[in-house]
């Protein structure tokens, strides 16, 4: 058996980490730890050591680890059909009942599912598609996507150019020129502290307005946007927020990306986020949840509208040129059939919603009062905690204290709990799978307490 030494040589000899201080990671200057199983809420590394994985790996583990059932659906598929393509009209028994059940459980405007990988290949094909269309429309200058600072929509070229991080801006020549970033709805850093939620929401609207004014609205395509923001800080839209967005896009013709990696299939309590906040997309994105990142798999859903023009383009223009080797692969589509009969049959969703909100009712009560808490905030089974250095001016930390990394390794350490550090902001993000229980929640909470306190006092 290989020994922990040296996969830890191999490691920093060998392995380009994504999202790593490569530098650091390679002189061993930085802890690595190596995965061996997992099981409901907590993992195990080779050293035998539990931890409670509250981010539930990258959001995206929303059954919880070791489902035998996924795990039998996986072997079964494999053993019959390992892998079939899905270019001109092929597809499997699991392919094609998936593509049924997401359909079955989306707004009822959506007509089509278009498999993919992972997020970032599923928004890469969704301003492909929105390009498409707006050419098949005869309106080949309206092109540009407007994406919010603070999103996250992947890592590609594209989908980079579309996420509103500096840090995977930087030094990558991102953004592209197709893209343009507008307001992040993030209430709790609005400038003026005397606004109200609803003179805020009217603020990212005139800016959003002079944005398309500015650009002019026959040169813009699509706006993307994550129901709730994520990875950007974990983020709650205002009341009225995607209302007000909704109309704004409306009436320029602009088309709406729901991006639901994260939220689609229960995060918020809700099937969808969509649903959620009374969202009306052209296209959503699905990946993490689809199969409880059992294989990689995602899909774009297409609204019936956006469908009729695509149907009209390869009448005129024969089939579409694009796909990738693995869209709708049987083993992903086997584990999200498996996953999503998981989801329904254990009431997965309801409980994100009722166990979410009391682990946000425990880290109020716990830590609402604390003088270097500015903000707690969530929905479902999706929590952050802001720190600040003054709470009465919402002033922030130097982020060379990294106050946000030191609370989650304070947390890790004293009582193997894992949240995450979010990469923007002194914020510790909370991302449990939906079978958390109250106790999971309470250990949480307490953890958490603690880490607080040592860091922080
Ligand atoms: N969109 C959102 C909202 C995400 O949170 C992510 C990943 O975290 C992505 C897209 C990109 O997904 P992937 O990492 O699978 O490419």
């Amino acid at each position: 058996m290989l020994t922990n030494d040296h996969l830890d040589a191999w490691d920093r000899d060998c392995f380009f980490h994504p999202s790593t201080h490569l530098a650091q990671h390679a002189r061993g200057e930085s802890a690595n730890r190596v995965i061996r199983t997992a099981s409901g809420v907590h993992i195990e590394d080779r050293d035998g050591t539990q931890l409670l994985d509250a981010f539930a790996g990258l959001y995206c583990v929303n059954v919880g680890y070791g489902r035998q059932e996924i795990a039998d659906a996986i072997a079964d598929q494999a053993r019959e059909l390992a892998y079939y393509h899905s270019y001109v009209g092929h597809g499997t028994e699991a392919s094609i009942t998936l593509a049924k059940m997401i359909l079955d459980r989306s707004p009822s405007h959506m007509s089509k599912v278009y498999f993919g990988l992972g997020g970032s290949d599923a928004n890469e094909t969704n301003i492909k598609l929105v390009w498409y269309y707006n050419n098949i429309l005869g309106r080949p200058q309206k092109k540009k996507i407007i994406s919010r600072w603070r999103g996250y929509h992947g890592s590609g070229l594209m989908t980079g150019s579309l996420t509103g991080l500096e840090l995977f801006h930087k030094k990558f020549d991102l953004p592209l020129a197709q893209v343009v970033h507008t307001d992040a709805p993030y209430y709790f850093r609005r400038e003026d502290t005397n606004q109200s939620e609803a003179e805020f929401v009217a603020q990212c609207v005139a800016s959003l307005e002079a944005l398309i004014k500015a650009e002019g609205a026959e040169t813009i395509a699509a706006f993307i946007g994550e129901p709730v923001l994520g990875t950007g800080g974990i983020v709650p839209p205002p009341a009225g927020y995607w209302d007000a967005i909704q109309a704004v896009l409306e009436k320029h013709d602009i088309l709406l990306i729901a991006d639901e990696v994260v939220t689609g299939f229960g995060r918020l309590g809700s099937m969808f986020g969509s649903d959620h906040y009374g969202m009306k997309p052209d296209i959503i994105t699905i990946a993490k949840g689809l199969t409880s990142a059992y294989a990689p798999l995602s899909g774009s859903i297409v609204s019936d509208r956006m469908w009729k023009v695509l149907e009209q383009g390869t009448d005129e223009n024969g089939p579409i040129g694009h796909g990738w080797t693995y869209s709708a692969h049987p083993i992903g589509a086997a584990a999200g059939v498996a996953n999503l009969e998981l989801i329904d049959k254990l009431g997965l969703v309801e409980n994100a919603g009722t166990v979410g909100a009391y682990l946000q009712e425990g880290l109020r009560a716990a830590l609402g009062a604390h003088a270097h808490v500015g903000d707690i905030r969530g929905e479902g089974m999706l929590a952050a905690v802001e720190f600040v250095e003054d709470r009465d001016d919402r002033r922030l930390f130097d982020p060379a204290r990294k106050i946000g990394p030191q609370v989650a390794a304070a947390l890790l350490e004293q009582d193997r709990v894992i949240a995450r550090a979010m990469p923007q902001g002194d914020i510790l993000g909370f991302a449990p799978p939906f079978c958390l229980t109250r106790q999971d929640a309470d250990q949480i909470v307490a953890a958490t307490q603690r880490a607080v306190e040592t860091v922080l006092g």
